[in-house]
Parts: C-alpha cells; structure tokens; sequence
C-alpha cells in the first residue's frame, strides 16, 4: 500500500561537519570526472535523438568551463514528441495509479543514491553552494515521494465525496487530461525541473518538457533517472530548446492540451495568450498552472526579535544570491527600529564570503551574462533611487576567474513607487523603505502587482493576524526566512501576477492535471 501518511521530507545535510564536507568533494570529482563535458541528446519515444546544433552549459562562477551540452530541440521535433506522447497516453492513462507510482518512487531511490552527484552537478552548472544545493536535491526528492502518495486519492472511481441518493449511484471519476507541455526555469533546475513532470505523469498525462537553457546538464541527468526508473517510451519527451525558437511551438500546438510554467511574468503571460488561441484542428480549452516571478517583502516592526529578523532578512535575501521566486527583494522596516535593523542587516551582509560553489561561498556568480547584464543595470538604476549602503559593484570576476560575480547589494531609503520596488530583479539587489507604521509597512508590502511569499518579524499578535488576513501573499512566513518552502508542509504558489496559486507540494496539486466526470447509474 502507498500511503500518503507515510510522506516525510527529506532530512538536510549538516555542512559544519567535516565527514558531509568531504564527501561533497569527493562527489565534485566524480562529477567533474564522470559528468562534466557530457553531451546530453533530445529523447523522443524512448530514443536518444541528437541535433546539428549544440547549447553549450557553461560555468557561471568560471564562464571559460563547458559544463556540459545538450541538443537543441526545432519545431519538427515538437511535433514528433507531441505526436509520440498522444500514442503513449493510449496505454499509460490506464495503468494502475500505483504502478504508475511505483515508478516515482524507484525514481525517488536512484536519486537518493545519486543526491551528492545531483547536488555536485548544480554547484558546478548553477553556482549552488553545499547547502543551497542539497535542500533542492531534497526538495527534488520529496516532490516524487510525495505525489507518488498524494496520486493514490485520485485513484478509485467515487474518491471524491459526493451526496447520497436513493436509487441512484453517483460517483466522480478523476481522469488525465491528455497530452502537456512542461516549461521550466533554471533555479531551481532539479527540483522544479522533476516536480512539474512528475506530477502530471503519475496521475496518467504524457509530458513534453523543455528545461531552461542555462542548465541543460542537470536536467538531462534527472530525465535520465526517470527512464532508469521505467518510464515507458513516449511518456517522459525531453526536448531542451531555445525557448524563443520552440516555445511558442511547444504552447500553440493543436495537440497541446494544458501546460504547466514556471518562469518570469512576461514569458508567462506571453504563453497564457499563445495556449488562448484556438488552433485550427483544436477540440479544447488549453489548460494553463503558471507559477512566475516575486517581489517579496518581510516587515520588521518594533516589537520584533531584532536578531530573528536579521537573520531572516539576510538569509531570505541573499541564499543563492536572490536568484529565488521567494527571495526577500524588498524589507521594510518600521522607523523606530529602521537604524539598528539596516545596520545590522548590511553589517551580516557585508560578511558573506564570495567564490565559487565548489568552494561553497556564501555568495556566487549570477546564473548568466544575460543575468548579469540586468541586474548590474538595476544596481545602478538603484544608486539613483535611495541609498547604496552595501555593494554597488558588479565585479564580473573573482580571484582571477571571470564569472558573473555581482556584490550583495543593498539599498537604502527607497520610495515604494520606485523602480527597484516594483520590478523582480532577480539578484542579490535589495530595496529598504523606511515606513512610519505598521499600517504604512502593510501599505507597503501590498504595493506592487506580485504575491508570491511575503513575511512579518513582530511579537504582536494583533498585527500577525491582520497580516494573515491581508498581506496579499501565496506564501506567508511570520518571524523566520520567507524563503525555503518544504514539500507537503509549506505548499508553495503565489497570487495575483506572482501565478495561478496552483499550490506545488499540496494536497490538491495533482488535480491540476486532471478532470471530473459524474457518473451516474439509476437502479
Ligand atoms: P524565464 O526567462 O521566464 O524562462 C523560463 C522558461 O521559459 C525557460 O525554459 C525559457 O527557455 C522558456 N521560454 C522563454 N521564452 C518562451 C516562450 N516564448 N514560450 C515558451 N517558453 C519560453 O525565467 P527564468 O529566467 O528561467 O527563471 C526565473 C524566473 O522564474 C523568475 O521570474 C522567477 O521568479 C520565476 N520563478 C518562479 C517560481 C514560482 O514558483 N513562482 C519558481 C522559480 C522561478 P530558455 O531558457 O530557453 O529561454
Ligand atoms: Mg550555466
């Protein structure tokens, strides 16, 4: 029996003790010998199809290091997989939900014994520092035991309550919507990467995929685990691509029946109007589960723990150098503790070491010149706009390696109408306002188009409770980190721009890949 009961996530690595630290390195070897350099094909029905062009992974601590490359999906092998996942849905939408769990499950042991390659390949192809990339391999993990479990409530014909009624049976059937497209990003490449196929998967759709650019390597080592695992050819399409050249393939495709995004607002909403438009041949409504981009704010009042807060801001802020949906962008601070809060957070802040994730620093490079480019613009738009209290600089290189190495930014005095408050900048670049109040932070938090986490460092319980009723967020954190949402336990998705609330790691998320049908039989 697989039982949702049974779901624990897993327990993190403990980096102060030297045996975890060793063993890390010693998987970065491995790694750099076994992995590093790999070419990584298209998969279309089961077989590895390769392209004339190349896209080269590249180190972004060290930008001269391949890290390893992948095929590049055109708009004819969009077509081939679409077609080919419709031919594998006609048997893999009548498995047994358990089988098709049991595949999750296996897939979940082999990435248990690969966790420390996993976590080595994103310290090297994304700058993950130990701890940054051990909670995704976690998170990674948790997502296939706990939708393998969560899958089973879906399972059986009347699972779903409905009322009795005499001389009738009447009962709700969940079924699989067909055929998606899954389109992911590059930050959290293992994890979001393997929940948003996973997920669709288990409950019997066929899935199209096409991870971000920026991390091919890891993706194609994760696709690799699930067909170890036994998934049947056709059901898992792996088609890394340049999303300008094959997404709108990918989301306008007549055959494409839902797709599940995550990304930035603009790509989002740009797919929202490509799946809204009905394509000749077309016999459905595109079903579109959209997570996007934040602008997240913590509020510190003057009740507040000051140490918690500060902690909480520096973590929540600068863990993989703010390249988080939920990483805390925007701390607003109720005057009578602005002082001694700011201070303190540029203070810690100003400790963070920088270097590699090899190394495991504290802070990185940015994930890409392209990223690079805008955040370093934005620190400059932001001199503008209140003031630099800590970085300011984006050095473009670390202890003689070039990389995309930008200073822990932070900014203080910053109005809230301003650029750098209303704009995801998706770096290490934090706005500070000064508010009078509480009713001014709260104003202040609720001031730009996002939603997605939000936090409040205070001791009054009056003042948490309006904040549960009206910070308009999808993920609300009181007096800790906003950041670091745990599968099943905090389910995570945002409101308003920030997503479609679909709710990853929850109770109902799987439902997003299904439909209803009411049966009814008169005696
Ligand atoms: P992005 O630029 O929006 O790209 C996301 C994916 O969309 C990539 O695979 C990209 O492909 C693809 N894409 C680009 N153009 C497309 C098109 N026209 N049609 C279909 N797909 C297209 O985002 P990112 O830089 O990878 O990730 C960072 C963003 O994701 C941030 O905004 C962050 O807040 C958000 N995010 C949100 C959540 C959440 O749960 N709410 C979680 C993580 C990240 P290429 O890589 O080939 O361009
Ligand atoms: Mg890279």
């Amino acid at each position: 029996m697989i039982r949702v009961q049974e779901y624990r996530p897993q327990a993190f690595t403990d980096f102060t003790k030297d045996e975890n630290v060793k063993v890390y390195q010693e998987a970065l070897a491995k790694v750099r010998q076994e992995i590093v350099g790999k070419h990584y094909p298209l998969i279309i029905d089961g077989q590895k199809v390769d392209t004339a062009e190349r896209m080269v992974s590249l180190n972004p601590c060290d930008t001269d290091e391949v890290v390893g490359t992948t095929a590049a999906a055109t708009k004819e092998h969009v077509d081939q997989a679409i077609a080919g996942a419709w031919k594998a849905f006609e048997s893999w939408k009548n498995w047994d939900m358990d089988a098709r769990a049991r595949i999750l499950l296996k897939a979940s042991a082999i990435l248990k014994r690969r966790r420390l390659e996993a976590c080595a390949i994103m310290s090297i192809e994304a700058g993950k520092n130990y701890a940054e990339a051990d909670v995704e391999v976690a998170e990674a993990i948790d997502f296939l035991e706990y939708y393998a479990r969560s899958a089973m409530k879906y399972a059986h014909f009347g699972s779903a309550e409905t009322t009795w009624f005499e001389g009738e049976e009447n009962g709700l059937m969940w079924i699989p919507l067909g055929v998606g497209v899954s389109i992911s990003p590059w930050n959290f490449p293992a994890a979001i990467f393997l929940g948003m196929l996973a997920a669709p998967i288990v409950v019997g759709n066929c899935m199209v995929v096409k991870p971000a650019d920026n991390a091919g390597v890891i993706a194609g080592f994760i696709a690799d685990i699930m067909l170890e695992a036994g998934l049947p050819a056709g059901v898992l399409q792996f088609l890394p691509g340049h999303g300008s050249e094959i997404g709108d393939a990918m989301t306008g495709h007549p055959k494409t029946r839902f797709i599940t995004f995550t990304g930035s607002v603009p790509v989002g909403l740009r797919i929202h109007e490509v799946a809204a438009k009905v394509q000749p041949g077309q016999k459905w409504i595109k079903r579109t589960v959209m997570e996007l981009g934040g602008k997240d704010a913590l509020i510190v009042d003057e009740t507040a723990d000051i140490e918690n807060a500060v902690t909480s801001a520096v973590q929540s802020a600068f863990g993989f150098n703010g390249q988080k949906c939920s990483a805390m962008s925007r701390l607003i601070v109720v005057d009578d503790v602005y002082d001694e809060v700011v201070g303190k957070v540029v203070e810690r802040a100003g400790k963070l070491t920088m270097g590699t994730g090899e190394e495991n620093a504290n802070v990185t490079a940015v994930i890409s010149q392209k990223a690079f480019k805008s955040i370093s613009e934005y620190q400059k738009v932001g001199a503008g706009e209140g003031k630099v209290l800590l970085g300011g600089e984006a050095p473009g290189e670390h202890n003689g390696k070039k990389g995309n190495y930008i200073q822990p930014t932070i900014i203080g005095d910053v109005d809230r109408n301003a650029r750098i408050s209303q704009e995801e900048i998706f770096g290490p670049v934090v706005a500070v306002f000064r508010a009078k109040d509480w009713q001014d932070a709260l104003d202040i938090a609720n001031s730009t188009v996002y939603g997605l986490t939000g936090g409040v460092c205070s001791n009054s319980r009056e003042r948490l409770e309006e904040a549960r009723e009206k910070f308009e967020v999808g993920n609300l954190y009181f007096n800790r980190k906003i950041t670091g949402a745990i599968v099943g336990v905090q389910p995570f998705g945002g409101y308003n721009m920030s997503g479609t609330d679909s709710k990853a790691g929850g109770p109902d998320y799987l439902s997003n890949f299904m439909q209803l049908k009411t049966v009814t039989e008169r005696w």
